[in-house]
């Protein structure tokens, strides 16, 4: 069944808050966002994973990092459902499904979970990437029921 985020118009998308793809530290994430490639951050010095980055890696406080892309799988660590939207543009998804998505052991990150109804999702349930081209240049990373 189709949801709510999958129907709202492009208009609506646009007045999304945007992120800021020109962060330091999130600019690469957010390129290979744009050419719907799925990156984590890893330090060169001793290989850890790292979400959200950080200027230095809390193992070894090492300071180069390397972009390697994952597989885009997860599954649903918590989420919640959204019934009161916090800014105006929201308000035509309500309710929608926020998710922290544990993508690999202590690497977690929050998204919106889409093609899933509030009362299908459940905790440990498998997600894969999926991709929102929001406006020319921004593309979010969002979730979505792996089976479907
Ligand atoms: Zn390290």
């Amino acid at each position: 069944m189709e949801s709510k985020t999958e129907r709202i118009s492009n208009q609506t998308q646009a007045r999304r808050p945007q992120p800021d793809l020109e962060d330091p530290l999130l600019a690469p994430y957010w390129a290979g966002a744009r050419e719907h490639k799925f990156l984590l951050r890893q330090c060169q010095s001793c290989g850890e994973y790292q979400w959200p980055p950080r200027p230095m890696c809390p193992r070894c406080f090492g300071t180069d990092f390397t972009w390697a892309e994952g597989d885009g799988q997860g599954s649903v660590y918590t989420y919640t459902v959204v019934q009161r939207a916090f800014h105006p543009a929201f308000q035509e998804l309500l309710p929608y499904i926020l998710a922290v998505v544990e993508v690999m052991p202590d690497i977690r990150m929050l998204g919106n979970l889409v093609h899933a109804q509030p009362e299908e999702v459940r905790v440990g349930m498998k997600v894969r990437v999926e991709f929102l081209d929001l406006s020319e240049g921004t593309t979010l990373i969002n979730w979505r029921p792996a089976n479907v």
